[in-house]
């Protein structure tokens, strides 16, 4: 039986650690954090995540601010926007909710944020930086992986990391993070995508699978060895008239029967997902001691 990597847990004794950090910052006079959040347009998924942020904030006594604007609003209204959150020097860090309405180009939003703000860590500037084992803003869902593996102190070193899924948000940087030359990295990374040819043999030689496909259940118990650690970033909604909202959340991974075999193994939902805001809120906290 695998040891289950708690998520939320870990996620809410990082918040714990960042209040505890504001209250200091209160004692001492200085800036307390203030994230900004532009939301474009009412898609449902993305008011649930924004809002998230901005109760997190609450929480831990950040300041927050929510630009609400309409999915009618053009690029270069968006780009105006943005040199507005650039400018004010109350404004620590921001984020752009992602998706945007098709209308709008997103590297061209993502490219007109001030690097020094981007505490989503998707600028090309902090994507070099990072490639490069630079000081800089990690995205936030590989920050927040590497987070777990600190904390449940998981041995990394010389292991063999397969990486499912090469999206820029979560499998790309996550390779270059697992095979940097320090904790947690210095891992052999393999990183696949929807070309590998030999995905089955590829898992059963991994120490440590990461996988964010976004396909339900797709990894299972024969493609694994014994004792491997799972990372599951895979959230998908499958319907379920069992629930009062009408769904269920599943991972990646086939969980019943690889827990069976793994050592570590992240739960879905409570793995991964709620990481993601403490990544952010940490990210929000460096931009803060960063840019003051
Ligand atoms: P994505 O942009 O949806 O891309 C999926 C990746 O999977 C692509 O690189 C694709 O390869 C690869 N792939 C597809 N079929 C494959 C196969 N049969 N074998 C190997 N690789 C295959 O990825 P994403 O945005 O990272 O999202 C992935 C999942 O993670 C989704 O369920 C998403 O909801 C979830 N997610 C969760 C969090 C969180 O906070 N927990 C954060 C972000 C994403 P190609 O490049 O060749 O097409």
């Amino acid at each position: 039986m695998a040891i289950i990597l708690d998520g939320k847990k870990v996620s809410l004794d990082i918040q714990d650690e960042l209040k505890e950090e504001v209250i200091r910052r209160k004692e001492k006079g200085k800036k307390i954090p203030h994230l900004a959040a532009i939301l474009v347009g009412d898609d449902g998924a993305s008011i649930t995540y924004v809002n998230a942020k901005v109760k997190a904030c609450e929480r831990i006594g950040f300041k927050s601010t929510l630009v609400k604007l309409p999915e009618i609003t053009t690029e270069k209204e968006l780009v105006a926007e943005i040199q507005k959150l650039n400018e004010d020097i109350k404004i620590d860090g921001f984020i752009v909710q992602l998706p945007l309405p098709k209308h709008i180009n997103e590297q061209k939003i993502i490219q007109s944020i001030n690097p020094k703000k981007d505490v989503d860590g998707f600028h090309p500037q902090n994507v070099g930086r990072m490639a490069l084992g630079l000081k800089t803003f990690l995205p936030a869902t590989p920050n927040g992986i590497l987070e777990i593996i600190k904390r449940y102190k998981i041995d990394t070193v010389g292991k063999h990391c397969v990486v499912i899924g090469r999206s820029h948000i979560v499998g790309s940087p996550m390779s270059i993070l697992m095979g940097q030359n320090y904790y947690p990295g210095n891992a052999t990374v393999t990183l696949t995508h929807s070309r590998t040819k030999n995905l089955k043999e590829l898992c059963l030689q991994a120490d440590i699978i990461i996988i964010a496909l976004g396909k339900p259940e797709f990894l299972t118990a024969d493609m694994v060895k014994d004792d491997v650690v799972i990372i599951d970033v895979g959230i998908t909604r499958i319907p379920d008239e069992s629930k009062k909202n009408g769904y269920r959340l599943v991972g990646d991974v086939k969980f019943d029967e690889v827990e069976k075999k793994a050592s570590y193994i992240t739960p879905v939902p409570g793995g991964v997902g709620p990481m993601t805001i403490s990544s952010l809120l940490m990210n929000t906290m460096n931009a803060t001691k960063l840019n003051k």
